[in-house]
């Protein structure tokens, strides 16, 4: 029933629910990050401060969102991945997005002049995040997205490495090392690294190389007892929907509970899935 003869506008909102039981990735990404960064004196290539802020903002997000199952960050992006069981903002994808576009520049704002203490933000440069929602079938796509986003690190980072180098070391104008760069592929760029500023890529900070990847820690699982520990019981496999409310309770309250970290490793190849089963379960 209509309180107003003004409630009928409400019909112009468009629903937006994501699909059920897919996995949601929301990708925000620095707007202008490019200005931004050398505005605020970022160091090239990689500004450590910078990547470590990011990561503490990514934290507190995976902190107030416990549907949150696992982030990965590189540069000044960040993909926050709900498990499909979430029914946050009944999967509603604007709420999604803005809840983390700006609880995460919230946290990087704050956070900031304890990365930065001698660079105070200023209003005409402030730092600002857009966003999107991905839904993904199953884990194995939504595994393959992830390798997407590593893969690309890698293949950003080379290239900088290698560019800031030839830049910062060798001397040559950004065009110039632009230039030579041009149609070169990644054994080209690590013969560059190694001949002219005997840099050995593979010896690279893991932090820049890999990205971080942010998650709840349970227990580690030892590769070996892997094989017993992947055959979830049926329950375990049960959508959370489907779980009672006190075990819903139980299983946020753990989520709650269950430390945050942040690590710098692969997560392209099996090794890190079946080590944490809890993940993809
Ligand atoms: P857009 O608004 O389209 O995203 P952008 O300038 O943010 O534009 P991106 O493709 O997102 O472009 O790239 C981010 C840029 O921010 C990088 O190319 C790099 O110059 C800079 N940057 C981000 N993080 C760091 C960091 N930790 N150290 C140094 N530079 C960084
Ligand atoms: P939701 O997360 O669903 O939006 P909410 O608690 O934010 O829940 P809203 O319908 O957005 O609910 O209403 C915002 C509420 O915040 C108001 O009902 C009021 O109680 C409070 N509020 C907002 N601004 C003010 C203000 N300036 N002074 C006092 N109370 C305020
Ligand atoms: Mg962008
Ligand atoms: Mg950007
Ligand atoms: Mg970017
Ligand atoms: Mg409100
Ligand atoms: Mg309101």
């Amino acid at each position: 029933m209509a309180n107003s003869k003004y409630e009928y506008v409400r019909l112009f909102e468009q629903p937006d629910n994501l699909l059920p039981q897919t996995w949601i990735v929301v990708r925000i990404d620095g707007r202008g990050f490019h200005k931004l960064s050398d505005k605020y004196g970022f160091e090239k290539p990689n500004d450590r401060r910078a990547l470590d802020l990011m990561n503490a903002a990514a934290v507190s997000v995976m902190k107030d969102l416990p549907d949150l199952t696992i982030a990965y960050g590189v540069s000044d992006e960040y993909s926050f991945v709900f498990h499909p069981n979430c029914e946050l903002f009944e999967r509603r994808s604007a709420k999604l997005v803005t809840t983390i576009v700006s609880g995460f520049t919230a946290a990087y704002v704050y956070q900031w002049p304890k990365f930065f203490p001698d660079k105070p933000l200023q209003l005409s440069n402030l730092p600002t995040f857009d966003g999107r929602a991905v839904q993904y079938p199953n884990a194995s796509i939504l595994r393959d997205y992830m390798s997407w986003r590593q893969v690309d690190c890698h293949i950003n980072n080379l290239y900088n490495t290698t560019f800031w180098s030839m830049v910062l070391i060798g001397g040559m104008t950004n065009v110039e090392a632009e230039k030579e760069l041009q149609g070169t592929v990644s054994s080209d760029k690590n013969e560059i690294l190694f001949s002219r500023f005997g840099i050995n890529y593979n010896n690279e900070p893991e932090f820049f190389k890999k990205g971080s990847v942010v998650y709840r820690q349970y227990q580690l699982q030892e590769p070996e007892a892997v094989g017993t520990t992947t055959a979830h019981t049926q329950q375990d496999d049960e959508p959370i929907s489907q779980l009672s409310r006190t075990q819903q309770e139980k299983i946020r309250k753990l989520r709650r509970k269950a430390q945050v970290v942040v690590e710098h490793v692969d997560i392209i190849k099996d090794d890190f899935w079946l080590r944490r089963p809890w993940l993809l379960s």
